[in-house]
């Protein structure tokens, strides 16, 4: 075998390699693995709500002309603010 020869069937091995990747990776990439939709957002929402309950600690904080502030929870439903 000549160097020549040998040379020449390298390089051509590589060509081959090259064009099996090259053909291998094509479908790889556009079908790229899809990730499930993580249903985290669900899970997130549990403890806000939870929170939000436990807010009631917090005070609604209005001022009324008296320089008073509303002892009622804050966000509360009642329309009216409470000066207790
Ligand atoms: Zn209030």
């Amino acid at each position: 075998m000549s160097k020549m020869d040998n040379l020449r069937a390298m390089r051509e091995a590589k060509y081959a390699a090259a064009q099996k990747q090259a053909a291998g990776a094509k479908p790889a990439a556009t079908r790229a693995p899809v990730a499930p939709p993580v249903a985290a957002p669900k899970q997130a929402a549990e403890p806000a709500a939870d929170a939000t309950e436990a807010d009631t600690d917090e005070l609604c904080g209005h001022r009324n002309m008296s320089g008073r502030t509303c002892t009622r929870e804050r966000g509360h439903a009642a329309k009216s603010h409470r000066y207790s």
